[in-house]
């Protein structure tokens, strides 16, 4: 669904992404994990069509650069590192946005897409905040809207920037549950971000380690999340634990 290869990408005179490759099948879920300033955002942007990129990105067999933008907008949604908010906007407005790539230019929107707006809504728990202005939001109850808006998108393809940093664990879990089951449900591909190595592991097919805008490790959870591996790239010391489900870890003092 997502073929990326040889891919670079050039920000203020520095390579930031330096030739990777990367596939993610039909309703896989991919997850890129790696150090601050690794490239994972940049990698993300790229795929998402957010940012100039020397390389092939192919979505659905497609050229991500000869997809029209309405037509990109209803094959892959993006939830931003930390999105810019309009101001005043209020929760359901910002949600609609999201249907966007579906009302004709000067049109109104339509019932499928107050419908499509109202079963998110739904199932993020969000109804409670639909009449807010965003900004009145707490961090963890806005990432949840900005994780609506993408999904109310009704796109195939959903790329997922730390979409749980400024969640609480109760809501990391509802989040990344939703995203799995709709996955299941609707057969979404997700490439995403995450910071929390045990629970990116916890949800994702496979794993890309991510260092210096390069690829220094794929596979399973169990292949990437190794102490080895954390150690050299990370500059920590962790124990990896087997927690059943998968690799749960720790870092330990020096
Ligand atoms: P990550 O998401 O892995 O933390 P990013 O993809 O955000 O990393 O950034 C990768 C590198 O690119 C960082 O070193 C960052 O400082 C740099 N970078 C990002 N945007 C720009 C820019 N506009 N100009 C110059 N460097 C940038
Ligand atoms: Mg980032």
């Amino acid at each position: 669904m997502i073929s990326v290869s040889g891919l670079r990408v050039r920000l203020g005179g520095a390579l930031v992404v330096d030739g990777v490759d990367l596939d993610v099948a039909d309703g896989e879920w991919v997850t890129i994990i790696g150090p601050n300033g690794a490239g994972k955002s940049t990698v993300l942007r790229a795929v998402g069509g957010l940012v100039a990129y020397e390389g092939t990105v192919l979505l659905g067999g497609t050229a991500l650069d000869r997809l029209p933008r309405r037509e990109r907008a209803r094959t892959l949604a993006t939830v931003a590192q930390s999105p810019v908010v309009p101001p005043a906007m209020l929760v359901y407005d910002y949600v609609l946005l999201g249907r966007t790539p579906y009302i004709p230019a000067l049109g109104r929107e339509s019932d499928s897409d107050l419908a499509a707006v109202d079963e998110v809504l739904g199932a993020l728990d969000l109804h409670p905040f639909a009449g807010r202005r965003l900004e009145t939001l707490s961090g963890g109850e806005r990432q949840r809207v900005f994780l609506a808006r993408a999904l109310a998108q009704g796109a195939g393809i959903l790329l997922l920037d730390e979409p749980t940093s400024a969640l609480d664990i109760g809501h990391q879990q509802e989040v990344l549950e939703l995203v799995d089951r709709l996955r299941a449900e609707r057969g979404l591909t997700v490439l995403a971000t995450m910071h929390d190595l045990s629970t990116a592991g916890e949800y994702a097919d496979r794993m890309v380690l991510l260092a210096a805008g390069r690829v220094v490790a794929r596979g399973t959870a169990r292949d990437v999340l190794t102490e080895e591996l954390l150690a050299e790239h990370y500059r920590v010391r962790v124990k990896v634990f087997d927690g059943g489900h998968g690799p749960v870890v720790v870092p330990v003092r020096r």
